[in-house]
């Protein structure tokens, strides 16, 4: 039998980040919360994306950082690869981040129950615990985080040599050679690492370009790097199928006839929403056709006070804008009057080697809205900074307003690549979220020598007037 169910001001089901930051947030706010997770806390993010596949992107730095360091002055012997120490320090990182959101949920009385969430009427949630017992619990808030999983492709099951990102980041060798079909940001992240790692890369892409949606001048510096790499980049290209071998390995088929054997296939299609258990038919929360839950700007659903966040919804498939979205929800339950998530302002970060950074439209996308625009951009050639780390791929690019007199206004996108940008597009996302003019952020002092320096240097260029260049 059941026990009534226990209530709750919040339950929350999905402990990824869109969950636990709704269900922390909550907290903070004194609210008293349920938070139910199926699996571990931390989700994709945590276990299975940003945070692994970062590391195992860190490990290539360290190894493309020895190869050169003689150019230092520092003799070393050629690195070698031990990926099962890589593996172990990888999942060292998620044990501790996993165990803080535990530790942090105890701190502020989040009740965590382990097991699958079902919604039902009355916004009660059923969880079958992974002990075998059922309970029923109930929020005055119900907030659905359930996320997504990897996407496949006809013809290619996952097991062996066909991989998606979840099984990646569980390898615990480098294939020898690899394919990653899909030219988007993760599958441009695990290209880098494992070219930088030895491996002989392929991306097998459908579309006309890698990292659809970008820049042009940005895409174009990624893709030089890539061919440095010796990454083959292969666009336009429709993958077919694959015939596996005797060694492990297969061979993938794909454009007019042609073919491809490696030792790994990573299929890097995208992510597809997962409402799969949460029990949705006969509740008012709709699916569109394409499974996302459906919600207005403010996250709330058909079914009063259910709200959904994260990947479970269509707006940008990123970890904080699935905490932007929990914050949004939250500070509704507490009845404040927060301002809609701003998605075409969110900051993108895409972490291969050279990094990507950008907020607001690039120049190709602002002008296909019309806009009238003012643009200019910066090599990292010139930086003292990248000069000193050995970094000098890439450009900072500004895309500002053209003002009536044809001077730059306000500042509308930005847009770097290279050394650290992920770390440096805070000013950038500063400077278009506040909707500050050239003028202003000029007025701006950078740090010498520094990286960012790129920046303030490009949004100076647009007031007419720099130091270089
Ligand atoms: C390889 C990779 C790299 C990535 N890198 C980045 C990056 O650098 N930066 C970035 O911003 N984003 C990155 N992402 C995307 C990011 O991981 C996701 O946007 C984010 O995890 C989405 O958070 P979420 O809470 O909506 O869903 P998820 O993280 O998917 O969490 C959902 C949770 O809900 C649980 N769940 C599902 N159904 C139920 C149920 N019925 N009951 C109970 N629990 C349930 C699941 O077990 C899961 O733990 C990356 C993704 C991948 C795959």
């Amino acid at each position: 039998m059941i026990p009534t169910a226990e209530q709750f001001d919040l339950v929350v089901v999905g402990g990824g980040p869109g969950g636990y930051s709704a269900a922390l947030y909550a907290a903070s706010a004194k609210l008293n919360v349920a938070l139910v997770e199926k699996d571990a806390l931390g989700g994709t993010c945590l276990n299975r994306g940003c945070i692994p596949a970062k590391a195992f992107l860190e490990t290539a730095a360290v190894h493309r950082h020895v190869q050169h360091a003689a150019d230092f002055g520092i003799e070393a012997s050629a690195p070698s690869v031990n990926f099962a120490v890589t593996q172990e320090r990888k999942q060292k990182i998620v044990a501790g981040l996993v165990g803080g959101i535990a530790a942090m949920c105890k701190g502020r009385k989040v009740e965590v129950f382990n097991g699958v969430g079902r919604l039902g009427p009355d916004r009660t949630v059923t969880v079958d615990q992974a002990d075998g017992s059922t309970v029923e619990i109930a929020g005055t808030n119900v907030i659905l985080a359930s996320g997504s999983v990897p996407r496949l492709i006809p013809n290619f099951e996952r097991g062996g040599p066909i991989l998606t990102s979840d099984e990646v980041l569980d390898l615990d060798h480098v294939p020898g050679r690899v394919t990653v079909i899909g030219g988007g940001a993760i599958g441009c992240e695990f290209a880098s690492t494992f070219a930088d790692l030895g491996a002989a890369v392929t991306i097998l892409e459908g579309l006309p370009k890698i990292l659809p949606g970008l820049d042009a001048d940005v895409t174009n510096v990624v893709v030089r790097s890539f061919k440095r790499k010796k990454i083959d980049i292969r666009t336009g290209v429709k993958v077919t199928g694959h015939t596996p071998n005797d060694a492990g390995g297969t061979t993938v088929s794909f454009g007019d006839g042609e073919s491809i054997e490696v030792d790994a296939v990573v299929i890097s299609v995208g992510r597809r929403p997962f409402a799969d258990e949460l029990g949705l038919d006969g509740t008012g929360v709709k699916v569109d056709e394409r499974g996302f839950v459906v919600v207005d700007e403010m996250c709330r659903t058909g079914e009063d006070g259910v709200f959904a966040v994260g990947d479970l919804i269509d707006t940008p498939q990123l970890a904080h804008v699935g905490y932007a979205e929990s914050v949004l929800v939250v500070k509704q339950i507490i009845g404040e009057d927060p301002m809609p998530v701003m998605y075409d302002r969110v900051p993108w970060a895409i972490y291969c080697h050279p990094e990507v950074a950008f907020v607001g439209p690039g120049e190709e996308a602002a002008l296909a809205a019309g806009l009238d625009v003012v643009v200019a951009k910066h090599p990292f050639k010139f930086n003292s900074r990248a000069q000193i780390l050995g970094e000098t791929d890439g450009l900072a690019k500004i895309i500002a307003e053209k003002r009536p007199d044809g001077g730059a206004g306000r500042i509308l996108g930005v847009h770097m690549v290279g050394p650290w940008v992920t770390e440096q597009l805070s000013g950038g996302y500063l400077a278009v979220n506040w909707e500050a003019t050239v003028d202003e952020v000029a007025e701006l002092i950078q740090p010498h020598p520094s990286l960012t320096e790129l920046f303030g240097e490009t949004v100076m260029t647009l007031t007419g007037r720099n130091f270089n260049g």
